[in-house]
Order: structure tokens, then C-alpha cells, then sequence
């Protein structure tokens, strides 16, 4: 081009050579015709369905070992049937983001066991327990989503573990990948004097018909449900939620939220505005799973979460979409349901509708051994008993005790380790699993926890007030860092000597399942309020003896 082709730098606009309109790139949507892999995890995925992997898993890498998986499996599809590879001994956090997943991971696995719904009869609970014990080293903590996480797990063993869970009804089938997880449902659902409707049902059908079905089995990312009458799971941090609501005209049925999800860019959940009945849950479901499949962003996996999509285009949109595409017809309009003071997690003794009790009891952040499973199952049977209940709190209920046994019961538990009179630090305390196991970590959490609800326990002995703490190895959030009193969020920070040490940031004061007016909502992460990890029962004593000096009259 020569020179004098310039146009002048007049700024007039039309003195500027017109460009061509830029073309937006798109998020990588199906549904907009976005059919090419932009990523290498939809190239995983469209390569072959990760739902396939079953298969090489029992004939091929079972017998040949580790060393003979195909890493797109190893690091990709695994993950459909609940395996992710564990975090080598020894590597700090701060080699965590500089290492090459080869570098940072060990030859065995974690392993999730979905139990949709946190429910589990004996022959269940004796199932984990025996796997526990026989090829995971004694390890089966609780998780804040109902799983069962087992560690130490082998290859070799994964037929024979599969075949053992499956034969008591029990199945790994996406516990992990970008597909629908755990269905959450109350852990008294069946049994609680407030609840209308027992949502069981759906969640059985949902898992029944949509659980391993290729049409659900590649989506953006990961599907978070939820599916309770009571307000007592963590339902606005859930890509979907059904919580339960009287219509005037219509009586019992569920009001729908969508695109919940906390992680590094948290969103609560949004009310779409409808009432739906417990025959309909399972396709008003399964269309929202449609609406993510097919308008879920693609392009880049930070902004795949459903969250996203509602976020853009609103609930009044997504609505309308979810009506007219997904299910042919229009939806009731619903009322908002009435949301509690505070969470409600089921500690302690209360009674069932049918007149029996159920008894809600604390491991130290939902950290259990199959010895204590099989122990546990013991002393359940011998209550008269026959069904156990996983919280999303990483707690554990004993249903249906007769009410002259419920001491023995209570005293049966402290006997194992499970406190069904706890302080307020080990029932508010959860962490995620951490760098003992985690390759995204960057801090310890589960001993951490244990040793700071101890501590506090020693220091704080009569604190009177409910308090949540939630500990968590990296941003990622999995122990949901956003929504509690004490949110801490690992990270490397300044130790008193100027090196870098493990440590927290930490966000105050967030809280969910809550009435407006009370504390809903995400805790205030102020610039500067971080503490090593080390002074971390110090900082939060501190913290709690401020509050109590400073609260005023009934807070
Ligand atoms: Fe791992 Fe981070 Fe999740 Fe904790 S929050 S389990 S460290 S990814």
C-alpha cells in the first residue's frame, strides 16, 4: 500500500477505510451450529462417548495396569464413571500449578460413589464399608454432595468393585465428568413431620432414565441437582433445583431454580417462576439438561456452566426456551416458597411423622472409615433400624429409632466416633478433600479441620451459636467457600519470616437457604483479610470471640 492510500487521521469516521463487520465468535453452542471440538475436552468428548470407557476399563486396563491407559481416558473419560487419578505424596501447593498432570499424579484413584438422594439401607452401607476396607485402604469420607469418595483405588480392582456395588443397587456411573451428578434430595425425605410431598420418586426416575443415557452423557460441564421439599440442601448452589411449595389452587408441587453454581465466579440460583407437580419433575428436568446440552457454552471451559447461559439470557428467556422447545407447553405459574431462618442440617434427635425418631450425627468433616461404616451399621441394626442418611453437610442420619432406644442409639454412636451432640465447631465445620489427595490443591484441608474444630473445642467449649466454616484446598470452592459464616479459600500467603506458606483467604458472613433479610447471599471477601494456615484456630477464636463480645440483644 503506498502512502498516500492512508487515509488521514482526520478523525472523521468516514475518512476511515470501512472494515468488514467483526463476526462474534460464538460460544462453541450446538444449538448455533457450533458443532467442532473448540477445546480439548469437547475433543474427548466427541471422540469417543467417555460412557464408552467402561468397557477397556474391565477388558483392557484392569488386567494390563496403569501404565497401559490411553491418557484421553486417563484424564478425560475416566471421570464418567466417578475415577480421577490422586495427587502424588509429598508435592507442595506451590508446585500445583507449574507441574504437568503426569508430574502431579500417583497410579491410583478416587473414586465417587453416587447415592442419589444421600440414601442407603444396610446392605449398602455394609457394601461401602467391606470396599473400604478391602481395596481403598480404610478411606470413605462423606461429601458435601452425598457421595461416598473412596482413595487408594487400583485399576485392577474396578470390576470387582463395580461388581460388588452393583449388586446392592449402588453405581459410579457420573459421579464425576461434564455430565448430571449425584441428584441431592433431603436427608428425611420420606420420614419429616413438615414435609408435603416425598420427592424420592422423581429422583429414582430421573436416575433411572437419564443416568448413563448418551443423549444426557456430553455436556458442557458438570449438572448439579437438586430435588427436596424441606429447604435443607444447598439447593442455590445447584444448576437445577427443586424445592417444595403449596399452590392455592394446586396444592403441593416445586418451584424451579436454575443456574446455581459457586466455584471461581459464584452465582446463586434464580427462581424461573413456576409450579410443577412430582409426575412432571423427571421432564421438566430432563429439559433444562436439554437447554445446557445444546445452548451450554462450549468454547472455554471457565464459562460452561449453566450459570452462564442463565445469566445472559435471563429467566424470563430461559423460560420461554424450556417451554417452547424442550416441552410443548406452557408451565403453571408458581408462589415463591417460604425459605427458613437458617439451614437446616438435621443434628441431633427429632421425630418422624410415623412417631419413631431419626438420629443426625457428626464425623469430623465427613471424614469416616469403612471400619467405621461396618461398625456403624452394626450398631444401627441393633437400634431396630435398617436405614442410613448421607447429608450434604458431610454429616450422617440414622432413620426410624424407637423412641425408648434413642439414647442407646446416641451413646452407641459417640462409642464409634459419631457425635450426635456436637459443638457448634465440629457440626459447622466441613472441608473439601485438599492437597492429601487433591492434584488442584494448594492447601491441606481435612487434617486442618480436624485440628482446628479439636482446638476450638478446647478454647471455645460453650459457644452458643451456630457457625459454618467451610474449608477449601484451592478456588474451586468445593466445599462451598462463598456461603459461609467462615468461608477459607486456600492459597499461598506471606508467612512472619516473608516466605510463601500455605494459608487462606477468607470471605465472612455468607450463608444459603435462607429468608431474605436474614444472611443469604455470599460472604464479603475483603482485600487483606487472609491468615496462614498455621495461625488458623488462633484467627478464627478471635474472629468468634468478636462476635460474641460485639452481638447485640437475640442475634
Ligand atoms: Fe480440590 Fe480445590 Fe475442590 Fe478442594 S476446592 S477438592 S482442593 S479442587
Amino acid at each position: 500500500m503506498a502512502v498516500s492510500d492512508i487515509p488521514a487521521r482526520t478523525g472523521d469516521p468516514s475518512a476511515r477505510p470501512a472494515r468488514a463487520p467483526r463476526r462474534a465468535r460464538g460460544e462453541g453452542q450446538w444449538a448455533l451450529g457450533h458443532r467442532e471440538p473448540l477445546n480439548p475436552n469437547e475433543r474427548i468428548k466427541k471422540d469417543d462417548n467417555p460412557l464408552n470407557v467402561r468397557d477397556r476399563i474391565e477388558n483392557i486396563y484392569a488386567h494390563r495396569g496403569f501404565a497401559s491407559i490411553d491418557p484421553q481416558d486417563l484424564r478425560g473419560r475416566f471421570r464418567w464413571w466417578g475415577l480421577y487419578t490422586q495427587r502424588k505424596a509429598g508435592i507442595d501447593g506451590g508446585r500445583t500449578a507449574v507441574l504437568e498432570p503426569h508430574e502431579l499424579e500417583d497410579e491410583y484413584f478416587m473414586l465417587r460413589v453416587r447415592v442419589d438422594g444421600g440414601q442407603l439401607d444396610l446392605a449398602q452401607l455394609r457394601t461401602i464399608a467391606e470396599i473400604s476396607r478391602e481395596f481403598a485402604r480404610d478411606t470413605a469420607d462423606i461429601t458435601d454432595r452425598q457421595n461416598i469418595q473412596y482413595h487408594w483405588i487400583r485399576v485392577e480392582d474396578m470390576p470387582e468393585i463395580w461388581r460388588r456395588l452393583e449388586s446392592v443397587g449402588l453405581q459410579t456411573t457420573e459421579a464425576c465428568g461434564d455430565c448430571p451428578r449425584i441428584v441431592l434430595g433431603s436427608p428425611v425425605a420420606g420420614v419429616a413431620e413438615a414435609e408435603r410431598i416425598d420427592p424420592t420418586s422423581a429422583i429414582d426416575e430421573i436416575v433411572r432414565r437419564y443416568v448413563g443415557d448418551k443423549q444426557y452423557s456430553n455436556l458442557p460441564r458438570k449438572f448439579k441437582s437438586s430435588i427436596s421439599w424441606l429447604v435443607d440442601t444447598p439447593y442455590e448452589a445447584n444448576d437445577i433445583a427443586f424445592l417444595g411449595v403449596d399452590h392455592p389452587e394446586y396444592g403441593p408441587g416445586f418451584d424451579v431454580w436454575v443456574g446455581g453454581g459457586l466455584s471461581t465466579n459464584p452465582m446463586l440460583a434464580q427462581r424461573l417462576g413456576v409450579w410443577v407437580p412430582l409426575g412432571e419433575v423427571p421432564d421438566v428436568w430432563a429439559g433444562v439438561v436439554g437447554i445446557f446440552r445444546d445452548y451450554g457454552y462450549r468454547r472455554l471451559r471457565h464459562r460452561a456452566r449453566l450459570k452462564f447461559l442463565v445469566a445472559d439470557w435471563g429467566v424470563t428467556k430461559f423460560r420461554e426456551v424450556l417451554e417452547k422447545e424442550y416441552l410443548g407447553r406452557t408451565l403453571l405459574d408458581g408462589p415463591a416458597p417460604e425459605l427458613p431462618d437458617k439451614p437446616i442440617d438435621h443434628i441431633g434427635v427429632h421425630a418422624q411423622r410415623d412417631g419413631r425418631n431419626y438420629v443426625g450425627a457428626a464425623p469430623v468433616v465427613g471424614r469416616v472409615s469403612g471400619s467405621q461404616l461396618a461398625q456403624l451399621a452394626d450398631v444401627v441394626e441393633a437400634h431396630g433400624s435398617g436405614r442410613v442418611r448421607l447429608t450434604p453437610y458431610q454429616k450422617l442420619l440414622v432413620l426410624d429409632v424407637p423412641p425408648e432406644r434413642t439414647e442407646s442409639l446416641v451413646a452407641g454412636l459417640r462409642e464409634i466416633g459419631l457425635e450426635a451432640r456436637p459443638s457448634a465447631w465440629r457440626r459447622g465445620t466441613m472441608a473439601c478433600t485438599g492437597i492429601e489427595y487433591c492434584k488442584l490443591a494448594i492447601v491441606e484441608t481435612k487434617a486442618r479441620g480436624e485440628d482446628l474444630v479439636a482446638r476450638l473445642e478446647q478454647r471455645l467449649r460453650d459457644f452458643d451459636t451456630d457457625i459454618s466454616i467451610h474449608i477449601n484446598g484451592c478456588p474451586n470452592a468445593c466445599a462451598r467457600t462463598q456461603v459461609a459464616d467462615i468461608g477459607l479459600k486456600g492459597q499461598l500467603v506471606t508467612g512472619p519470616d516473608g516466605r510463601q506458606v500455605e494459608g487462606f483467604q477468607v470471605h465472612l458472613g455468607g450463608g444459603l437457604g435462607m429468608a431474605e433479610g436474614q444472611t443469604a447471599g455470599f460472604g464479603r471477601k475483603l482485600r487483606g483479610l487472609k491468615t496462614t494456615a498455621e495461625e488458623l484456630p488462633e484467627y478464627v477464636e478471635r474472629l468468634a470471640r468478636g462476635y460474641l463480645a460485639g452481638r447485640t440483644e437475640g442475634e
